[in-house]
């Protein structure tokens, strides 16, 4: 049986670098003879068939499945198990770790804790509420450059919560981080050249300079 840490969570935003830490946690396993396995949702299409691939090159053999139940049809023989992208696993995953952890099995699970709302992402936040260590790595804010970045920017018009695709994102500070309402009203109504609104607070009689515009 394993000692130390059982479920294992590592989160953060785009770019932070946590399918690479994944592997790197998965190859040390492996460096001690322990079977491993990772998986990921077929959801996530960055990466290679059959494989995870870190945004620096990393990249390990991965098992791609539909649902989270087929989870459990590959991990018969495996000690330490890897899971990326968690956040499009569907609702099923929780049940399906709760029957790893029951199996003695050491969990290493990563994906975004937030979605481009900066909502709570699919089963990731039970995932972390459930760890016995938890990781949330931050990235460099691409426009601020702080090392900060917490969240993930939407750079196109859409209300689907997955649309997969790197150069649609860019990890940004809490600071930087717009809302997409607030976004695309930027970017769909540039600022006009409008004086702003006058307004006039009165407190008793009304004076020449508070009624002069
Ligand atoms: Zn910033």
């Amino acid at each position: 049986m394993l000692s130390g840490y059982r479920l294992e969570v590592i989160v953060g935003c785009m770019s932070a670098g946590k399918s690479s830490e994944l592997i790197r946690r998965i190859e040390r396993a492996r460096l001690a003879y322990l079977p491993t396995i990772i998986v990921r949702p077929i959801t996530d299409t960055r990466s290679k068939p059959n494989h995870v691939e870190s945004r620096n090159g990393l990249t390990s053999h991965a098992l791609v499945v539909e649902s989270a139940r087929d989870i459990l049809k590959y991990s018969s023989h495996a000690v330490v198990i890897g899971l990326d992208e968690c956040q499009f696993f569907d609702d099923e995953l929780i049940p399906v770790v709760q029957t790893l952890l029951r199996q003695k099995k050491k969990i290493i699970a990563s994906g975004l804790d937030l979605d481009y709302k900066g909502e709570t992402f699919g089963q990731v936040p039970t995932l972390m509420a459930m760890a016995d260590r938890v990781d949330k790595l931050l990235a460099v804010c691409r426009k601020c450059g702080s090392d900060f970045a917490c969240r993930t920017q939407r750079l196109v018009h859409s209300d689907e919560q997955i649309l997969v695709g790197d150069c649609q994102y860019e990890a940004r500070c809490i600071h930087c981080f717009e809302p997409p309402g607030e976004y695309q009203l930027r970017l769909e109504l540039p600022l006009a050249e409008t004086n702003p609104p006058q307004l006039a607070i009165v407190q008793g009689p009304a004076t020449a300079a508070t009624v002069a515009s």
